[in-house]
């Protein structure tokens, strides 16, 4: 991992890399893969962040607060000409413009879009941490990031090993 602790400015691309960041997508609130599509297309409007692949649509049930409905996750890679702080900006402009509220932590919401990764960057800001802390424990995302970047590793882990270690059962895909 670079020793990079700056969030406000865009690093060179590693030499081989097939993308220069992945987001993970979720939502349990209305139409929900229709929100996924949504929020792509909103991300990615203004061409500063380009999509490379999609995962498919996963439903998973609820995680941390579980009296809630179910879920449907979805992660994208994508190039970008924004800093991670631009891509975190953008994130959480198309969260609040698709109507999000935030009621409680983890409660229902249109849709969420986190960072997991950004190239090999380390970031740890009090509003910004990337890898994104919680990708070891939430097979929801690791299960779509493994379909959009089956070789890639976070602090030393693949995919595959932080997936054998959880419960992966109730993350179905969804038909298209
Ligand atoms: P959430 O409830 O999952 O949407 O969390 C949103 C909060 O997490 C925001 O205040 C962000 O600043 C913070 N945050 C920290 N690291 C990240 C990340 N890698 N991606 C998205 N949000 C992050």
């Amino acid at each position: 991992m670079a020793e990079i602790e700056r969030a406000d400015v865009k690093p060179p691309a590693p030499a081989v890399s097939a993308f220069d960041a992945t987001l993970a997508l979720g939502t349990n609130l209305g139409d929900r893969v229709g929100n996924i599509e949504e929020a792509i297309r909103r991300l990615t409007a203004d061409g500063s962040v380009r999509l490379v692949k999609r995962s498919g649509l996963y439903r998973s049930a609820p995680w941390g607060v579980t009296d809630q409905d179910w879920f449907v996750n979805a992660c994208i890679s994508i190039d970008t000409d924004l800093s991670p702080r631009e891509l975190l900006e953008r994130c959480q402009a198309v969260e609040n413009g698709m109507g999000r509220v935030r009621t409680r932590h983890w409660g229902p919401r249109i849709i969420d879009v986190d960072i997991l990764t950004f190239g090999d960057l380390k970031i740890s800001e009090p509003d910004l941490v990337v890898p994104h802390p919680l990708i070891a424990e939430r097979a929801f995302v690791l299960v779509p990031l493994k379909d959009i970047a089956p070789d890639l590793t976070v602090n030393g882990a693949s995919l595959g090993a932080m997936l054998a270690k959880l419960d992966a059962s109730d993350i179905v895909p969804i038909e298209a």
